[in-house]
């Protein structure tokens, strides 16, 4: 059976009162919850992984993650932040990919690729993002762009190597909009990403991987997202800020 996994991508947002805050509302809301086969990810920014790890009493079902890492191991890279850096303060899952670190910083197929060795190399985890844009989505181009995209950053790596990887389809154009792809579009994405996995590297492998999806996911709209056969459960951004909003989107997967 796949994972089941509920994360939330807190991009720039809150210092480090406010994350703990959250945090721990998030933590004592899902305390009366049944939980099961499923995981609760949060990630918080660089500056507040550390005190939202390690001074916030928090569940031990809430899981934490960085938004963003370097491929390399140390160097001259000014304002970035390295696998090593990451384990030391005990973080193990890292998100990859996002199409705002694709779009605003430049992040290429390339870059990820380099990326996803150093997560496996450093027996990480990553949540490997993708998607279309909306003129590629109009163009009906978007099967052809996710499969670049997947074949581009992933397909140098083994079958085996794919138990450390969770996928999150994130079409740009749902992203922050308001406007969620139908639980019918996301479900045709997932089952041709689980195709496209089969055919290079087995069923075994494709039906093991967890798929999310992300795009303005709201409390109201989650538990028909999540009842797809392909989709086992989303990245969550704007509604991951509001515990309240998150917590039902949890439950939405239960
Ligand atoms: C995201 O940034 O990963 C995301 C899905 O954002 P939102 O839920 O706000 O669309």
């Amino acid at each position: 059976m796949r994972t089941k996994i509920v994360a939330g991508n807190w991009k720039m947002n809150l210092d480090v009162r406010a994350s703990q805050t959250l945090a721990q509302e998030i933590s004592e809301k899902i305390e009366k919850l049944e939980t099961p086969n499923t995981r609760i990810i949060i990630a918080p920014t660089f500056t507040n992984l550390y005190p939202v790890y390690h001074h916030t009493r928090l569940d031990n079902r809430v899981e934490i993650a960085a938004q963003n890492m370097h491929q390399a191991k140390s160097g001259a890279f000014t304002g970035e932040i390295s696998a090593e850096m990451l384990q030391s303060i005990g973080i193990k899952t890292v998100i990859l990919g996002h199409s705002e670190r694709r779009q605003y910083f430049n992040e290429t197929d390339t870059a990820l690729a380099e990326k996803m060795l150093t997560v496996l190399n450093n027996n990480m985890e990553a949540i490997f993002c993708f998607g279309e844009v909306l003129e590629e989505r109009k163009a009906e181009k978007h099967f052809e762009v996710v499969k670049g995209q997947l074949s581009n950053a992933l397909f140098h790596l083994s079958a085996n190597d794919f138990k450390s990887i969770i996928l999150a389809y994130e079409p740009v154009w749902a992203i922050g909009t308001g406007e969620t792809a139908t639980p019918e579009q996301a479900q045709e994405i997932h089952a041709f990403v689980r195709k496209v996995l089969a055919d290079k590297y087995g069923k075994v492998v494709a039906d093991q991987v967890s798929i999310l999806y992300g795009g303005s996911v709201k409390a109201s709209n989650a538990k028909e997202i999540f009842s797809q056969p392909d989709v086992d459960g989303g990245l969550i951004g704007g509604a991951a800020l509001i515990a309240d909003d998150f917590v039902k989107i949890i439950e939405g997967i239960l």
